[in-house]
């Protein structure tokens, strides 16, 4: 009973998870496609939000498709040297894009040199990316995101710190439990799959690092990615 109530609950919160961006998609383009917006500004407007509702949908099925290959154990990394400070900021410059005007602030902080690493620029890209969704979505306007990287010699660290809302004590240990979607997010009525965190995980162990979060109640969350640097 208990797989068939976390099927349906799936099944549920991954159709509301491509409804909403696909419904705003829909009403913009029929705006577009009727010419009733002839302000450049508005189009120029629309358009954006277009291309950010589009990016969502492309990370959510991203997710699906690593969180089928993971569940399968087919889901297979590709090492190179990697500049991780190149892909901070091109996804904090792609998030930045994507906010609207009165999102939170999204800061890049990089603390001196930062070695590269052996890792999957792909699977980094993501880890991050979602991350600073999961920031996005629970962090009001007004208040900050930091992206910090720094390095100590034998680790680099690459870190997400929001100043939102916060996740409730009691609930810390599992938040990267895969379906797992806690009651802040419940009681905001922010959607969601539960599977964000459960592949950020994957990523980081399979590059030999780990995840740690630190987190506050109405203070905000701190999510730190420590990869060891190798030989
Ligand atoms: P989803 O893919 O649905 O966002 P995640 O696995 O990424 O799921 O997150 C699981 C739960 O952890 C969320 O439902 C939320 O309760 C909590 N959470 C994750 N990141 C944050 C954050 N930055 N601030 C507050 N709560 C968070």
């Amino acid at each position: 009973m208990e797989v068939l109530k976390i099927k349906s609950d799936f099944v549920s919160s991954v159709s509301h998870e491509f409804k909403t961006p696909l419904t705003s998609i829909k009403a913009l383009m029929e705006r577009l496609v009727d010419g009733k917006v002839r302000d450049q500004g508005k189009m120029d407007q629309y358009f954006s939000i277009i291309a950010q509702d589009t990016d969502k949908l492309t990370r959510l099925v991203n997710n699906l498709l690593d969180f089928s290959k993971i569940e399968e154990g087919k889901k297979e990394y590709v090492f190179s040297d990697t500049d991780i400070v190149r892909i901070a900021t091109e996804q904090v410059q792609s998030f930045k894009r994507e906010q609207l005007m009165n999102g939170p602030d999204i800061r890049l902080e990089i603390a001196g040199e930062i070695p590269t690493l052996r890792a999957d620029a792909d699977a980094l890209s993501r880890a991050l990316a979602n991350l600073l969704s999961n920031a996005l979505k629970f962090t009001p306007p007004g208040k900050a995101i930091r992206v910090g990287i720094g390095s100590d010699g034998g680790n680099v660290l690459l870190e997400v710190e929001d100043e939102g809302i916060g996740i409730h004590p009691d609930e810390l240990g599992r938040v990267f439990e895969k379906f797992f979607q806690g009651r802040n997010a419940l009681d905001q009525s922010v959607k969601g799959t539960g599977l964000g965190l459960t592949l950020v995980k994957h990523i980081v162990e399979a590059h030999g690092g780990k995840i740690l979060v630190e987190s506050r109640l109405g203070r905000g969350s701190k999510f730190s990615m420590v990869f060891p640097i190798k030989s």
